[in-house]
């Protein structure tokens, strides 16, 4: 997977890590200590256990690292679960089976991945196997040309003297079954994790591949879509691949549940996997401005939409491809990991190498947070988003971020998901859902049995909103007619639009029409041939039991860009609106403060946690600045809150529906204890 053209989670299948454990966790431990949870027949650890993780993406030259000193290092940084290389391009173990390699670097003799395992399960350490079947060697394309990428000139796919395999050739579909099933033999892993799955649209210098005219491709596609495979990668080529991954994936997640049911599938996939992997990321070609919810936002759009999987977010410690040895600031790090917890996902960091870093920032920033994790981590198990607002993610998109942002600030705890199977499984889980771009139209059924619904961009949602006329483009303004609604607007009387918007007929009652673009210079002539449209900018309306909310433009876009605190405001009121029992949290808390609302089902509780992004600015990550006196007024009972940082109980007090309290002071991140 690579870059997405509009905005990017940017999942990079370069690293990853992963998760482990196994029933030899008892067999090193000393007859007195207490034996692990592990015992028991459930084989979802993953989903029981406080999980601290790192990864170590070896190069083949550090098969000579010693085992030993390894795991003394991620035992040392307080990791609890270590994803390590183990086979697929090189196999860090004494591998038997054909056409598959171990590292010419591995000392005669030396069984590294064994050495590893059974060093870091004597520490109570779960070890992830990762594997790569994305590429492999030269004899191995000289005997089996047919395994392999074929480009649409007939070549392979070669990068730094490797071959590309292909998702639907025998290398994967046959072949790879039969290493995984050496290892999963030899080795008691507590998972596998695989990177680069699938084939990628482009190789690490960011060169497309194209598509795949290999036979095996060629057959596949020729039978689904009864014409060939096409020369440049269209939609039904995106959705080919991304099925034949999921073919594959199935196969495998069969292997692995089967050999060892104790042991996790992990991979960038939702589908087959045991839990998802996503990357917080940088890359120095990226367009600004940076996304500083990178790590929140893939927790949370994985867990919202799969939540009995486990979600693993890597902060990846390394700026970009050409510099893996050099890391992003250790501010940067450390909010990757505060939102990963605040949304109810272990810290994960990643390095390349092995633990002995030529810049040691990233290892240094999990630390710490390691550590806190490890002194409560029972605040980290089995926690449930209950956020009462659902954020649609059905893009990867600017206007996605910028209502994920605006939610943020305004301390509007959310959900996001990527499916809609929360209408049949959680009908009255939701106050409200906001889809930014494009409502899906099985929309429709939630507003009629009475959902509310916040739908912008230029596509109509699947209910009536008036007469379309057609979409248009403009850079003008809104005119503020109606403030029934928008009390927040007071101070201006427009709101500025660039972009598309759908023309829809003017309705009885306006809030807003639009002025199209107008003579803008010369001062002297600005304005002068201004026009007052009656199109309007809102349309509200019933629909069944339900209400909802149209905006005909990308507010969320616009936002995301300029963050006009005009459109916040908008945003805010038309949420507001909306909302049929008001706000969940009331707040001063400064809007670079993110508050989450998580359940603890097991443990009968709520966690707030609050993580303080007051250190990014521009390109930058420092240190966020200490606040003080937040003011936190929650829409439930509360008979205790206790600010987990501070060591200290928090006086409660009523307020109407509301029980209110004050965090005296909040550093880079805490967590309140609401009972
Ligand atoms: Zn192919």
């Amino acid at each position: 997977m690579l870059s997405v053209a509009k905005n990017i989670r940017v999942i990079r299948g370069v690293c990853a890590a992963a998760l482990a454990l196994t029933t030899a966790w008892s067999m090193s431990v000393p007859t007195a200590a207490p034996q692990p949870a592990v015992a028991q027949a459930d084989a979802r650890w993953w989903m029981r256990e406080p999980i601290l993780f790192v990864q170590t993406n070896l190069s083949e030259t550090d098969s000579t690292v010693d085992p030993q000193e390894l795991v003394a290092a991620v035992a040392d940084l307080g990791a609890n679960t270590f994803l390590m290389n183990m086979g697929g391009i090189v196999a860090q173990y004494p591998t038997r089976v054909p056409f598959h390699y171990p590292s010419r670097f591995l000392p005669a003799g030396r069984d590294l991945f064994g050495d590893v395992l059974r060093s870091a399960h004597a520490r109570k350490i779960r070890v992830v196997g990762r594997f790569d079947l994305s590429k492999t060697q030269k004899p191995v394309f000289d005997a089996h040309p047919e395994w392999f990428f074929k480009r649409t000139n007939g070549e392979p796919a070669i990068y730094s003297g490797l071959y590309s395999t292909c998702i639907n050739g025998g290398y994967y579909r046959q072949h790879a079954l039969s290493i995984l099933e050496e290892a999963l033999d030899r080795y008691e892993v507590d998972g596998l994790f695989f990177n680069m799955f699938g084939n990628p649209s482009a190789d690490y210098s960011g060169v497309a591949m194209g598509p795949c005219e290999c036979d095996a491709c060629q057959a596949r596609y020729r039978k689904r879509f009864g014409r060939d495979v096409p020369r440049v990668a269209d939609a039904d080529y995106r959705a080919f691949m991304a099925e034949s991954a999921r073919e594959v994936a199935a196969s495998i997640a069969e292997l692995i549940h089967r050999k060892r049911p104790q042991a996790a599938f992990l991979t960038y996939i939702k589908d087959h996997t045991d839990g998802i992997m996503s990357e917080s990321n940088t890359a120095v070609g990226r367009p600004l401005p940076l996304w500083p919810y990178s790590a929140g936002d893939n927790v949370a759009r994985s867990l919202g939409s799969e939540p009995d999987k486990v979600a693993i977010n890597l902060a990846m410690s390394f700026v970009d491809y050409p510099w893996r040895y050099a890391h992003v600031p250790r501010a940067e790090t450390e909010l990757r990991l505060y939102q990963n917890m605040a949304r109810g996902a272990p810290p994960a960091v990643v390095v390349v190498g092995t633990m002995k870093q030529q810049d040691r920032q990233g290892l240094l920033a999990a630390k710490p947070v390691f550590q806190w994790h490890a002194r409560h981590e029972d605040l980290y198990v089995g926690q449930r988003n209950a956020g009462r607002v659902m954020l649609l993610a059905t893009g990867d998109t600017a206007s996605y971020r910028g209502f994920y942002r605006l939610l943020t600030e305004r301390h509007i705890p959310f959900v996001v998901s990527e499916n809609l199977r929360w209408m049949d499984e959680e009908p009255g889980r939701f106050d409200l859902v906001i889809a930014p771009e494009a409502a899906p139209r099985e929309l429709e059924r939630y507003l009629r049995e009475g959902g509310r619904l916040l739908a912008a961009g230029t596509t109509a949602p699947p209910v009536p909103v008036g007469s379309i006329v057609g979409r248009k483009t403009t850079q003008g303004y809104w005119r503020i007619h109606d403030r029934t609604a928008l009390p927040s607007l007071t101070e201006t009387d427009l709101l500025f639009i660039d972009g598309d918007y759908l023309e829809i007929a003017p309705l009885a009652r306006q809030v807003l029409t639009l002025i199209p673009t107008s003579i803008f210079g010369p001062p002297e002539k600005v304005w002068s041939d201004k026009v007052e449209t009656q199109v309007p900018g809102l349309v509200t309306a019933t629909y069944g039991k339900g209400r909802l909310a149209f905006v005909p433009w990308d507010v969320g876009q616009l936002y995301y860009r300029h963050s006009s605190d005009t459109h916040a405001a908008f945003m805010s009121d038309v949420i507001d609106s909306l909302l049929p029992s008001g706000r969940q949290i009331r707040t001063d808390a400064h809007p670079l403060v993110e508050i989450t609302v998580m359940d603890q089902p097991s443990r009968g509780r709520t966690l707030l946690h609050l993580v303080n992004g007051s250190g990014h600015h521009d390109t930058a990550y420092f240190l966020p600045l200490e606040m003080r006196d937040i003011r936190i007024e929650l829409a439930r009972d509360v008979k205790n809150a206790r600010a987990v940082r501070l060591a200290q109980s928090l006086q409660v007090t009523s307020n109407g529906g509301y029980r209110s309290f004050t965090l005296p002071s909040l550093k880079a991140y805490e967590v309140i204890v609401i009972e």
